[in-house]
């Protein structure tokens, strides 16, 4: 059964290869819709946990780490930037506008280290081109 981030994808057994996602965050106000557009070569799930994970390698849930809060014990973001925004303004994925596009075969890193990353920054532009307010690293 594929999950709903990738056709490739099985709840617990990610595929072997490439996923876009983006994240709806909380602007506080009605105005264009804020997302964060990333990309990675775990599961989107898995990728996910990440920004939950702690130095001693646990996992919070949103609700625990918003409690905690920014206390330089995180496993990713004890510096300002995407992460630290994820962790305080995450509302939900949005998969309608990603999950057809996944899974993205990969060529080797070697051939052209730069591919995920290049379609990372042109989906952004593109979500940009629609209307929406876009963070991406
Ligand atoms: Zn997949």
């Amino acid at each position: 059964m594929p999950t709903i981030h990738c056709s490739h994808c099985n709840p617990g057994m990610r595929c072997k290869n490439g996923h876009l996602y983006v994240l709806k965050l909380d602007n506080g106000s009605s105005e264009n819709d804020w997302v964060y557009v990333g990309s990675t070569t775990k599961s989107v799930e898995e990728r996910f946990k990440d920004n939950l994970k702690r130095k001693d390698g646990s996992i919070c849930s949103l609700e625990e780490a918003r409690k905690i809060g920014e206390d330089g014990k995180w496993h990713y973001g004890n510096i300002p930037g995407h992460t630290r925004e994820i962790r305080r303004s995450y509302l939900q994925h949005l998969p309608n506008l990603y999950a057809h596009k996944n899974p993205i075969f990969m060529p080797s890193y070697h051939d052209d280290p730069d591919f995920l990353k290049r379609l990372e920054r042109e989906f952004a532009q593109d979500l940009k081109k629609r209307g929406f307010r876009v963070s991406h690293a």
